[in-house]
C-alpha cells in the first residue's frame, strides 16, 4: 500500500497529514496529486466521501507556496486571486476552506470562504488585501464581482467542484459567467460525480488536455452498506421512523426528505415524541443551519433530517444510519444519501421506507446499483405484501446483521479487520 510520503508533497504537507492522521492516500488522491503538483489539468469522476478536496487541495497548496504568498507579482494590486474552488453549497465552502485551513497551517498562505445568506463586509474586508486561496458558492462570488470587489483575472487554478450539482441547482448560467472572468492560462481541475453528456459537454470547455480519474463508480459506493426497505402506508411512516428511532443501535441518524417542508414535519413530529431531531434546509438562516450541523456533530442532537441539496456534501463522520423517509425520483440521490454512512471504509446502514406510490423509484434505484434491497417485511406497520419479495432479515432493522465473520467487539458499526 502506497503512503503519503510517498508522493513527493512537501515538509510542511507532510507535518498537517501526519496531524490529521491521514497516512495513506485515498485512490483519487494517489491517482490525482502527482499529476496535479506536475500541472496538468484534471477531470475527476467522484463523489464526498472519496477524499476528493485533499486530492485537490494539497497539490494547490504545494504550487501555491512555491511561488507565494506575493513573490510572483511583487506590485500587483490587491484584490487579486491567485485560484478559485467554486462549489455549490454554503456547508462544502466551509467544509473545504477547513480543509484547505487544516492541510496548509504551516505555509502562511491566505485563503477566505465566501457564501451567500451573511453579510458580505467581512468577506470584502478579506478579498481586499488579494487571496491565494479563494473558496466560494457562485451566487456571492458574482454579485462580489459586479460590485468591484475581486478580480479573477489572474487566476493561476480554478476547481470546479461537485459539477453535477451546480447543473441540478441551476448554476450554469453562473459558472460561464466566472469562467469567463478566469485567464486562458490556468491549471483547472473539475469534479463531479457523475458524467452525463451535458457535463462531460461542460468539462470540455473548461479542461486542457485532463488527466482523468474515476473513482468509487456509483455502484459500489452501494456495496459497503448494508441496505434494508420496509413497505409502509405513507400515513404509517411517522410511527415506523419514530419506532426505529427507539433502537440504541443508532448513534446518529440522517434522515432523508424529499420536500422542505416534509424535513421540518418530520423533525416536529420527532422532537413531539421526544426523539432530539432537528432539520436542516436552505430555507433557515445560516447560522440555524451551523448550529444544527454542530449539534449534530457533537452528538447533542441523535437525528438530522435533511433533504438532498442541504445534505449534499455534509461532512460528518460516524453517521451510522441513512434513513429514506421518502425514496428519491432520482436515483443517483439514492446513492449520495446513503454514502453519508460508512464513511472513509466504516460500515453503515441504510434503512428506506417505500410506499405504493414510490416502488418505481425502488426499482430504478435497483437498476442504477445492480443490486436488490433486501426488504425487511415483518415491521409493526407492514403493508402486507412486504412477502413478496422476501427479506433477508436477521435481528433488527437498525443493527447489522451477522457478519460472516467475527467482528471487532464493541465498537458498533466500524468494520474493522478481525485481529490476527
Ligand atoms: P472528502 O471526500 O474530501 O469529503 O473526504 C472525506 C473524508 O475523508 C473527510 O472526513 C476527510 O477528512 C477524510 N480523508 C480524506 N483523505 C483521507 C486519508 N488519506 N486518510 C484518512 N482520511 C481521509
Amino acid at each position: 500500500m502506497q503512503s503519503f510520503t510517498e508522493l513527493e508533497l512537501i515538509e510542511p504537507l507532510q507535518r498537517a497529514l501526519r496531524a490529521e492522521n491521514y497516512t495513506v492516500p485515498t485512490p483519487i488522491q494517489a491517482g490525482a496529486i502527482p499529476h496535479l503538483l506536475a500541472g496538468r489539468d484534471l477531470l475527476g469522476c467522484a463523489q464526498t466521501g472519496t477524499g476528493k478536496t485533499a486530492a485537490f487541495a494539497l497539490p494547490m497548496l504545494q504550487r501555491l507556496s512555491a511561488t507565494g504568498p506575493d513573490g510572483r507579482r511583487p506590485g500587483a494590486g490587491p484584490r487579486r486571486m491567485r485560484s478559485l474552488v467554486l462549489t455549490p453549497t454554503r456547508e462544502l465552502a466551509i467544509q473545504i476552506g477547513d480543509s484547505f485551513r487544516a492541510y496548509g497551517r504551516h505555509l502562511g498562505l491566505r485563503q477566505a470562504v465566501i457564501f451567500g445568506g451573511v453579510g458580505q463586509k467581512p468577506q470584502v474586508e478579506a478579498l481586499a488585501r488579494g487571496l491565494d486561496i479563494l473558496i466560494a458558492t457562485p451566487g456571492r462570488l458574482l454579485d462580489l464581482m459586479a460590485q468591484g470587489h475581486l478580480l479573477l483575472d489572474r487566476i493561476e487554478i480554478f476547481v470546479l467542484d461537485e459539477a453535477d450539482r451546480m447543473l441540478d441547482m441551476g448554476f450554469i448560467h453562473d459558472i460561464r459567467k466566472v469562467i469567463a472572468a478566469l485567464p486562458t492560462r490556468r491549471q483547472s481541475l473539475f469534479f463531479s460525480a457523475t458524467m452525463p453528456p451535458d457535463i462531460a459537454r461542460l468539462a470540455a470547455g473548461i479542461l486542457k488536455d485532463p488527466v482523468e480519474i474515476a473513482v468509487t463508480p456509483v455502484a459500489s459506493t452501494a456495496e459497503r452498506i448494508e441496505q434494508r426497505v420496509l413497505f409502509v402506508e405513507p400515513a404509517q411512516k411517522r410511527a415506523l421512523l419514530a419506532q426505529i428511532l427507539k433502537d440504541q443501535a443508532i448513534d446518529r441518524a440522517l434522515v432523508f426528505t424529499r420536500t422542505k417542508h416534509g424535513a421540518n414535519r418530520v423533525a416536529e413530529s420527532l422532537a413531539r415524541g421526544r426523539i432530539a431531531a432537528e432539520a436542516i434546509h436552505g430555507n433557515k438562516s445560516q447560522s440555524a443551519r451551523q448550529r444544527a450541523l454542530e449539534n449534530f456533530r457533537s452528538g447533542r442532537t441523535r437525528v438530522l433530517v435533511a433533504t438532498d441539496i442541504a445534505a449534499r456534501g455534509i461532512d460528518i463522520d460516524g453517521i451510522s444510519h441513512v434513513i429514506n423517509y421518502e425514496l428519491p425520483n432520482v436515483p443517483e440521490s439514492y446513492v449520495h444519501r446513503i454514502g453519508r454512512t460508512a464513511r472513509a471504509g466504516a460500515a453503515g446502514i441504510a434503512i428506506s421506507f417505500c410506499d405504493a406510490e414510490e416502488r418505481a423509484y425502488l426499482r430504478d434505484i435497483e437498476k442504477l446499483i445492480r443490486q436488490r434491497v433486501p426488504v425487511v417485511a415483518d415491521h409493526p406497520f407492514a403493508t402486507g405484501d412486504g412477502s413478496v419479495r422476501a427479506g433477508a432479515e436477521e435481528g433488527g432493522i437498525a443493527t447489522p446483521r451477522p457478519a460472516p465473520q467475527p467482528r471487532g467487539s464493541g465498537r458498533r458499526g466500524r468494520a474493522r479487520p478481525p485481529r490476527r
